[in-house]
Parts: C-alpha cells; sequence; structure tokens
C-alpha cells in the first residue's frame, strides 16, 4: 500500500505573526518557516504504517515556492521515501490544493491519503474533505485513532461526547489531530540520508491544475489587544463583579 502525505511550509508555531504595514497579508518575510505541525503527526503515521510492514512506500507532496522543498526533506529526514515538489509562486488556496493532490492521487495511485487537520497559517481545515470529495473516497477527518487491517480502516475521531469510530474501506482520506501520536525527531544521519532522496518537481500547469485563486481576503487585521485582568480580594467579590459589571451571571 502505498500513502501520500501532503506537508505544507508554514510560518513556524512558536513565531509571532505580524500583519503588513498596508493589511494585504501576513508578512512572512525573514521568519522562520517549519512544517504545518499536523502534517509532522501524518507523516509520523504514515511512517509507522510502514514499519509495522503495512505501508510500503510513503510519499511526501508539498505544492508551494521553491523553500518547501526544505520541508519535503524534513519529511524525508524523518523516513518518508521520496518527496515531489508542485512548484508555484501563486498561494494556493485549499480547493487548488486538493485539486493538484487529485491529480497526483490519479498518477500515483496511493490506497491512502494522510493529511493534517488543518494548515496553521489558515486554520482552513478543508483540503482533506475537498480532496475525499473530488475524488468520491470515504473520509475520516480529526483523526486520533487509526487502525488498518486487510484493506479495512478503524478510525476514532474526536467528538463532544467522545470518540466517534468509523470503519470503511481503502482507498481513503485520513486527516489527523494531535493525539494521534508524538512525532520523531530527525537523527543527523537520516538528514544526511534525506539529502539523497528524490525529490521530483513537477507545477500544477504539468499536471493540468488550474490553481487560481477562488477566495478574495480583503483585508487582514491584527487581533484587539487584550486588557489587563483584575485581582479579585474574594469569591464574593469575584461573584459580584460578574453579576454587575460583566454581567455574564
Ligand atoms: P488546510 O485545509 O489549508 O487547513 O490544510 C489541511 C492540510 O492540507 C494540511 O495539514 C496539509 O496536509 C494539506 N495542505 C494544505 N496546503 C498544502 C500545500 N500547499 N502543500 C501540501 N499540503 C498542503
Amino acid at each position: 500500500m502505498k500513502v501520500l502525505v501532503p506537508v505544507k511550509r508554514v510560518v513556524d508555531a512558536y513565531v509571532k505573526v505580524r500583519v503588513k504595514a498596508d493589511g494585504s497579508g501576513v508578512d512572512t518575510a525573514n521568519v522562520k518557516m517549519a512544517m504545518n505541525p499536523f502534517d509532522e503527526i501524518a507523516v509520523e503515521e504514515a511512517i509507522r504504517l510502514k514499519e509495522r510492514g503495512i505501508a510500503t512506500e510513503v510519499v511526501a507532496a508539498s505544492i508551494g515556492e521553491a523553500k518547501c522543498v526544505e520541508t519535503l526533506r524534513t519529511a524525508l529526514a524523518m523516513g518518508a521515501d521520496r518527496a515531489i515538489h508542485v512548484v508555484t509562486e501563486a498561494v494556493v488556496q485549499p480547493l487548488g490544493v486538493a485539486k493538484v493532490l487529485r491529480a497526483l492521487v490519479e498518477r500515483e495511485d496511493p490506497q491512502l491519503v494522510i493529511l493534517g487537520k488543518q494548515a496553521i497559517d489558515d486554520d482552513s481545515n478543508q483540503t482533506g474533505q475537498m480532496l475525499a470529495g473530488l475524488l468520491g473516497w470515504p473520509q475520516a477527518t480529526f483523526v486520533s485513532r487509526l487502525r488498518i487491517e486487510n484493506g479495512e480502516v478503524e478510525a476514532g475521531r474526536e467528538v463532544d461526547e467522545g470518540i466517534e469510530i468509523l470503519r470503511f474501506r481503502l482507498p481513503a482520506v485520513i486527516t489527523v489531530d494531535l493525539r494521534l501520536n508524538e512525532p520523531r525527531y530527525a537523527s543527523l544521519p537520516n538528514i544526511m540520508k534525506a539529502k539523497r532522496k528524490p525529490v521530483e518537481e513537477t507545477t500544477p500547469e504539468a499536471l493540468g491544475v488550474d490553481v487560481s485563486p477562488r477566495l478574495l481576503y480583503t483585508r487582514f487585521e491584527e487581533p484587539p489587544k487584550r486588557k489587563a485582568g483584575v485581582r479579585v480580594a474574594s469569591v464574593q467579590e469575584l461573584v459580584d463583579r460578574l453579576i454587575h459589571e460583566a454581567k455574564v451571571l
């Protein structure tokens, strides 16, 4: 079974993002970038499937500018076998990414695509669902437990009432949540080995996909500054303030 793992290059989770002065977007100049944290979990899960003899090959894919190759190298250093870089300078929105991924699925014929549940830059939480829709494949989103046996998938997803268990057959799309696993760090020897693993380059045009944007972002703003808190002397004072000042009780 071949597994395709799409990985996105995003602003590092520990960087405080800043909006550009003209409000046209987020300033990414000279900002530390990293693999989307949910995608690290997706790569880890794919590698574990290979280590358990369930997957035979793990292919990482990234859509974006030239530097996305660094993100692919991270996936290769973690243990992916090879990578595909779909090079474009355009900002590709989730529908465009899903269409590119569909083209890769048609070419590569994986039985499973494991994505992050969302990218922490746009927080869209759309690509996996759109891909499953385009392919007509079953999907499980927000997966925090996964078992695959004889082409049968059992996926646990976190819902308000607890864990919902879904069962379906491959081929399928899965998006992963935080609690699925703890991604490994790439060891130095594996980082060196990853430099020799193949990274194929292609473009949306070569795959026959139109990635032009369908959504127009009108303006980006910093969130309002949080007001300083107040220290209260007693529970009674807290309750009084909640009733009379905040008017939430
Ligand atoms: P989103 O729908 O933008 O929140 O992204 C959900 C998931 O789709 C991410 O965690 C990635 O697995 C995948 N994804 C989104 N954008 C890209 C991209 N440009 N390249 C590769 N994978 C992507």
